[in-house]
């Protein structure tokens, strides 16, 4: 049986490494995006083969265009296929409306924006039953920050959530009718480096105390398994849906 394909961006780390290790688990071959962190990207592909799976790693920053498009190539000529693209990168921002300056805001949306349609555009392409494709799904990050407008100095970073907000509603309505399911999760406070721009994991921790109605901050792991389950046939009707992953915040 040939095993079903995920492409998750950003998986070096954090929410996507966990996300990349339990689609190894659950029987997919997995693409592991990454941008700088080679050791870590490697580190994931290691694990996933040692439990039996396959797996490999796959540089490029996917806010930048021909750098995606070489990426998809990557995956074409080694496996053939992509069933599942989950849109996980993203950067954190930390700077006031008034010391914008335009490197730091356009950094943010290639990150985070551009980053899912270059991703999407290959994937739909690819997916599409009106490009001669089988269908497939596609999963973007969002974050609650597009409902509750991010910690202090992160306007660049919640309009950017709110963007992919938008983003999944509307790809959901263009490619449904041609086999392809597209859903978005919002998580709340998730305990990764992310955090460092705003003092980092301990000091998110302890504010999650009090903000967040669970008590507590999230795992990656918790977010993981809400996007295998929207990648997989068990939410075969859920479609143009975003998911809070916040614990009630
Ligand atoms: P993280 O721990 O900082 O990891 C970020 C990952 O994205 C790393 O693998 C990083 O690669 C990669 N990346 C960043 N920019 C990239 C680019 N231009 N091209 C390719 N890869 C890139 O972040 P995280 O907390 O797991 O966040 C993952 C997603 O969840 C993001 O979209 C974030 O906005 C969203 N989210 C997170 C939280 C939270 O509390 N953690 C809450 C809501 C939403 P390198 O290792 O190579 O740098």
């Amino acid at each position: 049986m040939t095993l079903k394909t995920m492409l998750v961006t950003g998986a070096s780390r954090g929410i996507g490494a966990q996300v990349a290790l339990l689609a190894g688990r659950s029987g997919y071959r997995v693409g592991v995006n990454y941008l700088r962190s080679d050791a870590a990207a490697n580190a994931v592909v290691q694990q996933i083969r040692d439990a039996g799976g396959q797996a490999m790693a796959l540089q490029a920053d996917v806010g930048q265009r021909d750098q995606v498009r070489r990426m998809f190539a990557e995956l074409d000529a080694a496996w053939g296929a992509l069933d599942v693209l989950v849109n996980n990168a993203g950067i954190l921002a930390n700077f006031r409306v008034d010391d914008v300056d335009d490197d730091n805001v356009e950094a943010v949306f290639r990150a985070n924006v551009f980053s899912s349609f270059f991703c999407a555009r290959e994937a739909v392409r690819r997916m599409s039953t009106a490009h001669g494709g089988k269908g497939g799904v596609i999963i973007n990050m969002g974050s609650v920050a597009s409902r509750l407008g991010g910690l202090g100095g992160g306007a660049a970073y919640a309009a950017s959530k709110g963007a992919i907000d938008s983003f999944n509603l509307a790809l959901a309505k263009e490619v449904g009718p041609e086999g392809i399911r597209v859903n978005a999760l919002r998580p709340g406070l998730i305990s990764t480096d992310i955090h460092d721009v705003h003092g980092g994991i301990a000091k998110m921790q302890l504010m999650a105390k009090t903000a967040v109605p669970l008590g507590r901050a999230g795992d990656s792991a918790e977010v993981a398994d809400v996007v295998l389950w929207l990648a997989g046939d068990t939410s075969s009707y859920v479609h143009g849906t975003l998911i809070d992953v916040a614990g009630g915040r």
